[in-house]
């Protein structure tokens, strides 16, 4: 018999035995129900755990469907479309009238996408018998969760309570002229011009959603690069095809402050080496990174380590320095990305059934999903270089792939980096069409320890985009056959 969805606070149990009020007990409580705790606690149950997942979001998914992945990736898909019936659409030789927009109808779309999808975990809870706690939940003791007066008991304590923006000093987010990505994610209209801080995925892709609609969109990056953590010559790519776009980048500029006008955001801009100036825009988006959420959890009167950026400490089992208290996803180490928080979702509950689970770090892609894509797998060719790793390049592009010269979509190319002694990959980088799904080819490569010659010599269907990557691998001995 089923359990019912309990979204609420806890229900205490009586025990007749000793006729005393008992708290409610499970095997595992995960605190937040974004991707890493809501996977978590789906795995524990179908490991036969009594499981329940806290959130005090009223509705589950975390950062990830609420504000993050899925909003963001519906309006890149709409504002795409947009940007094609405008322009792309006329090579192909379709002819549409006059384009506009609705973004009440857009934000709306987004908005549905959204729901039906934290609707979905609902169902999952349901299906798998794991019992949704809604409220703000302190850890009181190993074992015991207090949440909105009642309490918890669990044998194993997951937080999973992710992660949020961080902001700039002197420049106050207030969602509306200063806004962080969830601000970004609503505009009521399209602003004229949008100042974007932070060159990193974020920022890139929600400032190529408003310059898609029609702001002049500006970024500006304290470093000489955007999207830092990725191959210098993706990164490069990316930038003058996003040039290309219209969007304007302003690199190795500090934003030392900025003053909120009647009819302007004004910033003051610091160029290394160079004079300051000032920029006007109508909405600013400060996109300059995340920061561990722990705020109210108890951490501190636990005795719960964390590192100087507010990351939660754990071993290989994701165990914290407090026995019974363990942590995965955005609140610790490593890539803040969601599918990196779902693999740590589940190995963190296998571990604790006993399973030996392991998370290849180095298998975990990352993407940027502006147009074309960038995505990228295992170690960049600066890090080869700096491990004093002896490493082979192949390099294809997209314009000598045939479809996507049928799609007329031809930008970017594949690079994939393999051992000079043993061609084994050991990372693979691109920027082109589609480029967020082709990279799982990679990510398979790198998690099974295939060398380029195992990619190359694998049949891939033609005419495909994948076929990019082929080449790219017989490329790494200089054998690719269509350039
Ligand atoms: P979260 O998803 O942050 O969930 C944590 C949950 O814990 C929240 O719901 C919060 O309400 C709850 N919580 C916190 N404290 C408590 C408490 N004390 N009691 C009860 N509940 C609590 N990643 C990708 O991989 N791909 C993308 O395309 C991508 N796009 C993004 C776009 C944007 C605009 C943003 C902001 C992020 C994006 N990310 C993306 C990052 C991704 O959202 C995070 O890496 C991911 O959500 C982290 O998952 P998590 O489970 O660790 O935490």
């Amino acid at each position: 018999m089923s359990r019912p969805l309990r979204a609420g606070g806890p229900q205490s149990r009586f025990c007749s035995r000793c006729e005393l009020i008992m708290p409610e007990r499970y095997d595992v409580v995960v605190i937040g129900a974004g991707p890493g705790g809501y996977v978590a606690a789906i795995r524990a149950a179908q490991l036969g755990m009594r499981v329940a997942c806290i959130d005090k979001r009223d509705r589950l998914g975390g950062t990830c469907l609420n504000i993050g992945c899925i909003p963001s990736k519906a309006l890149l898909q709409s504002s795409e479309k947009f940007a094609a019936a405008g322009k792309a659409l006329a090579e192909h030789g379709v002819r549409v009238g006059e384009v506009g927009i609705d973004l009440a109808q857009m934000m709306a779309r987004k908005d549905k996408v959204v729901d039906s999808l934290t609707r979905g975990v609902e169902f999952l809870f349901r299906k798998n018998k794991v019992d949704w706690l809604k409220g703000q939940a302190r850890i009181a003791a190993p074992g015991q969760i207090a949440l909105g007066g009642e309490a918890v008991e669990a044998g194993a304590i997951v937080i999973a309570t992710g992660s949020e923006s961080i902001a700039l000093p002197g420049l106050a987010i207030d969602e509306e002229r200063i806004v962080s990505s969830t601000g970004a994610l609503a505009l009521p209209r399209v602003p004229e011009r949008l100042a974007v801080i932070g060159g990193g995925y974020i920022g890139l892709e929600l400032g190529s959603v408003w310059a898609r609609l029609g702001a002049k969109v500006t970024v500006i990056e304290y470093l000489d690069r955007i999207v830092p953590g990725m191959d210098r010559e993706l990164g490069s790519a990316l930038q003058r095809l996003l040039t290309r776009s219209g969007i304007v980048f302003k690199l190795a500029t500090k934003v030392a402050g900025g003053t909120l006008g009647n009819d302007a955001v004004n910033l003051r801009l610091e160029p290394a080496g160079g004079a300051g100036e000032n920029l006007a825009a109508d909405v600013v988006l400060v996109a300059v990174g995340r920061r561990p959420f722990t705020d109210g959890l108890g951490l501190d009167e636990l005795g719960v380590a964390r590192d100087a950026a507010g990351r939660i400490g754990v071993n290989q089992d994701f165990v914290t320095n407090i026995a019974g208290i363990y942590a995965i996803g955005d609140a610790i180490r490593g890539p803040m990305l969601a599918h990196k928080a779902e693999e740590e979702g589940i190995a963190v509950v296998e571990r604790l059934a006993g399973q030996k689970t392991e998370v290849r770090y180095d298998a975990i892609p990352s993407v940027v999903y502006t147009w074309p894509e960038a995505a990228a797998v295992g170690r960049s060719e600066e890090e080869l270089k700096a491990a004093g790793v002896e490493y082979r390049v192949g390099k294809f592009p997209f314009s000598a792939n045939p479809r996507a010269r049928a799609n007329a979509e031809t930008d970017g190319f594949v690079k994939i980096l393999a051992d000079a002694a043993t061609d084994r990959v050991l990372g693979v980088h691109m920027i082109g069409p589609d480029a967020g799904t082709l990279i799982a080819e990679a990510a398979l490569a790198i998690e099974f320890g295939a060398s380029a010659e195992d990619i190359a010599r694998t049949c891939h269907a033609h005419p495909t985009l994948n076929e990019a990557v082929k080449e790219a691998a017989f490329a790494v001995a200089g054998r690719a056959i269509h350039i």
